[in-house]
């Protein structure tokens, strides 16, 4: 008689729930994610194309290099620091790290004197530098959610950049009026096909015009608010579509004007959020009316927090001269890259690292598989946070840091520990006489 072989157990996925992501500064704690042994990760629960893609890239780890040749971290971690203790004029940039991470670069490039800034810092400054000037009324995500009941946006879908907006935060019910309503407008932007079905339950009003000029736009509207007679068309907008827009905000309960810089292409566009700023400014002589500045990638503005709170002055900042010196022009990575001898670079949450100068001595703190147009001097694999290890990473409206927790054990140190592993095999700085 045939015996029977027992049928070998299969394999289930483990599944990971209410999994928080922390790619695009949105915050989303609801992903389940599943992982097939030993590192594939695949999100189950949305289809952000951003939450798929990156919580995908999870390839085996692999050794530290130095010169091209792997190495043990300890190895690595020396040749860095023996770079950096002959660098005239490093530079300590991407930071496309969680809060931790931040920390421990911050103190590394204090302990060299280096210029400090975030690879996203273009699209965070378009937004800074009118806080910097004029100071903003702004709102979170949370009040959008639950006390908007007119959302104007302008330029761009930020869907783009950040995909879950609408339906996380604008087409679920504002828990505090009553009864709930909310109207949606989109000021020379066309929403994308994912935007239009996630706002399917509410009314939305698309006002089609050049995006570049949406600054102009601001401006009619904020004159044809103080003055109604006198609208104007801007921005291939007719006028009686500004007067009737105008009037919309000037009967809303809670107005929000939201905007994703980083998607603006005009040259200078902190001009055009300073023309935002200035209608939402106008609006309150008439109703509550507040800003959404969206931003938020690779916990650009988490580093940003810590840089402030550390030095009293955000990103784009020196600290070569014993005090900070914060210039956002000047210590912009890629303009201070061209004088710089030493970059290190942090890129945690995403395997992309710019092309350098040859000239330029390169340290790279990257996950695995990572591209790169040269092979630079010290490249030191870490983990992801969020996916490695657990880490906290700030929401784009900055009053929420998250903690998003590990999932996986690639054996991957995480940037902080790699980044105080290097201050430490600093050499000894000779004491003051
Ligand atoms: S919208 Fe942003 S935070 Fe939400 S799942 Fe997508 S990438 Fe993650």
């Amino acid at each position: 008689m045939a015996s029977e072989r027992p049928t070998p157990p299969v394999a289930r996925p483990v599944v990971h729930r209410d999994v928080v992501c922390p790619f695009c500064g949105l915050g989303c704690d609801d992903l389940t994610v599943e992982e097939e042994p030993p590192s594939t990760l695949a999100v189950r629960s949305t289809d952000c194309p951003v939450a798929r893609e990156r919580f995908s890239r999870t390839p085996p780890a692999e050794a530290p290099r130095v010169a091209g040749v792997s190495v043990p971290l300890a190895e690595a971690v020396d040749a860095a620091a023996a770079v950096l203790a002959a660098a005239q004029a490093p530079l300590v940039a991407g930071l496309g790290t969680d809060v931790n991470g931040a920390r421990a670069a911050l103190s590394l490039a204090e302990r060299l004197g280096a210029a400090v800034d975030h690879a996203l810092s273009d699209g965070l400054y378009r937004n800074l530098a009118v806080l910097q000037r004029t100071g903003w009324i702004a709102t979170t995500l949370a009040e959008l959610r639950n006390r908007c009941d007119l959302l104007v946006v302008a330029g761009p879908d930020p869907a783009a950049l950040h995909p879950r907006l609408f339906e996380r935060w604008v087409a679920p019910a504002p828990a505090f009026q009553t009864p709930p309503s909310r109207e949606v407008v989109f000021l020379c932007g066309a929403p994308l096909d994912s935007t239009l079905a996630a706002l399917s339950n509410l009314p939305v009003t698309i006002l089609p015009g050049d995006p570049a000029r949406v600054g102009d736009v601001a401006a009619a509207l904020a004159a044809a608010l103080a003055e109604p007679s006198r609208a104007a068309g801007a921005a291939g907008i007719a006028a009686e579509d500004i007067a009737a827009l105008a009037e919309r905000l000037r009967k809303a309960r809670y107005a929000v004007v939201a905007w994703a810089a980083a998607a603006f292409a005009s040259p200078h566009a902190d001009l055009t959020v300073e023309r935002l700023v200035q209608l939402v400014r106008d609006a309150n002589r008439h109703t509550r009316c507040a800003g959404l500045p969206l931003a938020g990638h690779d916990n650009v503005v988490g580093v940003n927090q810590v840089c402030t709170w550390r030095f009293g002055v955000p990103l784009r900042t020196s600290l070569a001269g014993g005090a900070p010196l914060h210039d956002p022009h000047r210590f912009a990575w890629a303009r201070y890259a061209a004088v710089a001898d030493a970059v290190v670079w942090v890129s945690a949450f995403r395997p992309e690292v710019p092309a350098f100068p040859a000239e330029r001595t390169l340290i790279v703190l990257a996950p695995p598989g990572t591209a790169l147009a040269d092979e630079p001097a010290v490249f030191i694999p870490v983990g992801t946070p969020g996916i490695d290890h657990a880490a906290h990473v700030f929401r784009s409206d900055t009053v929420v840091a998250l903690r998003a927790r590990g999932l996986i054990d690639r054996g991957l140190p995480d940037a902080a520990t790699v980044l105080k592993a290097i201050a430490a095999a600093l050499p000894e700085e000779a004491p003051a006489c």
